[in-house]
């Protein structure tokens, strides 16, 4: 016999979110033990343990193929997360295992840490940020369209009985299943460029601005959506590095450029946008965002050392420790272009951070 859990906001037994909204017609949806359903429109969405399933991306999962991945849930289940991640071979799994536990990843959103009790993960992969969130927020909401994903990260949070996690997974981003004005705060890492490509009927423009409006509309007033994400003039692609085209400087490039050729490549369209420092100052501004403010996680918002403050313009720190490895020669050219001003241009990564305005409802 189902159990019903009634209309809480969470469940008093497991500790989970249950403050979900119908993704079709946004009226509230009541919890049982199996699934959450709408008594507008009479849509059922499934409660698998504890993960929430609404919409299903059908992909691969970058490192490891869909097969890969269920060998390593069934291990997870039996011998624990952390020994199935260890049983991971390759340069790119250890990467990957190295992303999910490292202990840095706390530092890409200390600058959220105060921000109240209830977060949004959004695109949270593996949920190693979500595992971060969760010592700071009394309920982190984990989103994937990645079934597999968060399927790994709903093992992860049982074993670390880290119940104030709740696993959702659901790919469309303008149809969230979740009501008016519920988050304190919600965090993209490394997301908010790919944003476009589940959205092709849009230009990439329209696709930002939409997503935007959508984080808008689920945050409560004041509260603040961070975007942890890279420069497209940052340092490595001005020297020629490759983004995930394979294309020289390809971020650097104007987008129709780009483009052109990507498609003259048999490889386009290019829809995986990164901004600058000013375009995502303008894009949040132009979305309906306030109090605009950027950071940069450095060395990167996998696994930062520090979280520079951009307002301070020319104060940017150079820490000697995160450059440690490098030459002396680098240290001082990058004190240089800090202090001429250049250096906040041309970082690697940014964390930009907006907040909804107060009376500003949508
Ligand atoms: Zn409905």
């Amino acid at each position: 016999m189902e159990n019903e859990l009634n209309d809480r906001h969470s469940d008093e037994t497991t500790g989970q979110f249950l403050d979900f909204a119908c993704p079709s017609c946004r009226s509230s949806l009541r919890a049982t033990d199996q699934h959450l359903s709408c008594s507008s429109c009479s849509k059922t969405y499934p409660n698998d343990d504890g993960l929430f399933k609404f919409t299903v991306q059908d992909s691969n999962h970058g490192e490891l193929s869909r097969e890969e991945m269920h060998v390593l849930l069934n291990e997870a289940r039996t011998n624990g997360w952390r020994s199935a991640l260890d049983s991971l071979e390759g340069e790119d799994k250890v990467r990957l295992k190295k992303l999910i536990t490292s202990p840095l990843r706390k530092n890409a959103i200390s600058i959220i840490q105060e921000c109240g009790d209830r977060v949004l993960d959004f695109g949270c992969g593996y949920g190693g940020v979500s595992l971060a969130l969760a010592e700071n927020f009394a309920q982190v909401v984990s989103l994937d369209g990645s079934e597999e994903r968060v399927s790994m990260l709903n093992v992860m949070r049982q074993q670390e009985d880290r119940r104030n996690i709740t696993p959702v997974c659901h790919i469309d981003a303008l149809n969230l299943p979740f009501p008016d004005n519920c988050f304190d705060a919600i965090v993209l890492t490394g997301v908010f460029e790919y944003l476009p490509l589940s959205l092709p009927h849009l230009s990439i423009h329209e696709a930002h601005t939409k997503c935007l409006q959508s984080f808008l509309r689920i945050l409560r007033p004041g509260g603040k959506l961070l975007l942890n994400t890279k420069n497209r003039f940052g340092w490595p692609y001005l020297l020629g590095g490759k983004d995930h085209t394979g294309l020289r400087f390809a971020p650097a490039l104007p987008v129709r450029v780009a483009d052109l050729i990507l498609r003259m490549r048999g490889r386009g369209p290019y829809r995986i946008i990164n901004y600058s420092l000013g375009g995502y100052q303008k894009l949040l501004h132009q979305a309906g965002f306030e109090n605009i403010e950027m950071h940069s996680p450095y060395p990167s918002y996998q696994s930062p050392h520090a979280v520079f403050d951009l307002q301070t313009g020319l104060a940017i720190q150079i820490p000697d420790k995160p450059l440690a490895k490098n030459s002396r020669l680098k240290t001082e050219t990058l004190r240089f272009l800090a202090k001429i001003g250049i250096l906040r241009l041309i970082l690697p990564h940014y964390s930009a951070l907006g907040s909804k305005p107060v009376g500003g409802e949508k």
